[in-house]
């Protein structure tokens, strides 16, 4: 009787790290059914490091597009079958917006800046999310700009039209300057575009003597530009790079990458130059596939770092894994 008791106590107490185990593993019903209902998501930032410095992702959010139309030179239903293929809704295109800060060496520099709150409530969140990030808008020191649509410059002034960085140097493209601040392109521009010149120009006016403007190949805040027009005129990307390792900023080289990295030949209908966009996507594709260079993309889906892997037509985005280490 004492053995048996005995044996059946060094049982249970064998089973006891297996049982609370299960316990947390198991459904606590009551517990849930008290939980409030979660309401909005996490601050929209993530980090990764590029050598010395912190590359910081930041969330601005997301819109929605009318698949009608979208891709110019494709059929409705391969463009639905490609967004089935990447397993996404086919009723409408979801366009995540991210943006990005780069900081070493006691400086802060974003790469554009989401669209302020001025594309609608959804994407809105870029001030949030950078201030989550502990990133304060009186230290950042510099901004690069890719190019000048409103959903990469609107986050550089307030809904009043002010600086949102009051000590920032912005560097723009001299191709992207003088496209938006022609007088002659302003006055031949469809109404559909009439807003966006007025956007560049206040913008511009807001921060005054702090523009500056560079050419298709140039050092900028200590990242490499390089030009890829077609897009808009000055369209351009750049490389952070530090020690050995190095990141690709594909700017909007391509839109969502279930449409345009699958398929590089077709045609977004924000892209001005449409032939010559498909050549700048096709060109720097190819060199960050070869490269198995880590790129991010301004409309990928959050926060957008990963690889380019060449397909038998096409290529694929692969997403870098997480880390919860820095
Ligand atoms: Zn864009």
């Amino acid at each position: 009787m004492k053995d048996i008791s005995r044996r059946a106590a060094l049982a249970a107490a064998a089973a006891a790290p297996a049982a609370a185990a299960m316990a947390q593993l198991a459904p606590m019903p009551a517990l849930a059914q008290q939980a409030a209902a979660p309401g909005g998501q996490a601050p929209g930032f993530y980090r990764i490091k590029v050598g010395d410095l912190v590359v910081t992702r930041i969330l601005d959010g997301q819109f929605q597009r009318p698949l009608q139309g979208f891709v110019r030179n494709a059929p409705q239903q391969e463009v639905e079958a490609a967004l089935r293929d990447a397993y996404m809704p086919t009723a409408a295109l979801t366009i995540p917006i991210t943006f990005m800060a780069v900081q070493g060496g006691g400086r802060t520099v974003l790469v554009d800046t989401g669209t302020g709150g001025k594309s609608g409530p959804t994407a809105a969140h870029g001030a949030r999310n950078l201030a989550a990030a502990g990133i304060d808008p009186a230290q950042v020191d510099a901004v690069v700009i890719s190019h000048f649509h409103g959903d990469h410059i609107g986050g550089l002034t307030t809904a009043d039209g002010k600086a949102v960085f009051p000590r920032a140097e912005v560097f723009v493209p001299q191709a992207e300057y003088g496209f938006w601040m022609d007088e002659g392109a302003l006055s031949r521009a469809p109404e559909a575009m009439q807003g966006n010149f007025r956007l560049v120009r206040a913008t511009m006016a807001a921060y005054g003597d702090r523009v500056r403007r560079h050419g298709a190949e140039a050092d900028v805040a200590g990242l490499r530009a390089m030009a890829a027009a077609g897009h808009t005129p000055g369209h351009t990307t750049y490389t952070v790079a530090s020690g050995n390792q190095q990141l690709v900023i594909l700017s909007d080289t391509t839109n969502h990458p279930a449409l345009f990295v699958r398929n590089p030949g077709w045609h977004a209908v924000f892209d001005m130059d449409a032939a010559q966009a498909e050549q700048s996507r096709r060109r720097l594709l190819d060199r960050v596939a070869a490269d198995r260079a880590m790129v991010v993309g301004y409309h990928f889906p959050f926060p957008g770092i990963g690889h380019i892997r060449q397909r038998e037509r096409g290529y694929e985005f692969e997403p870098a894994q997480w880390s919860s280490e820095l």
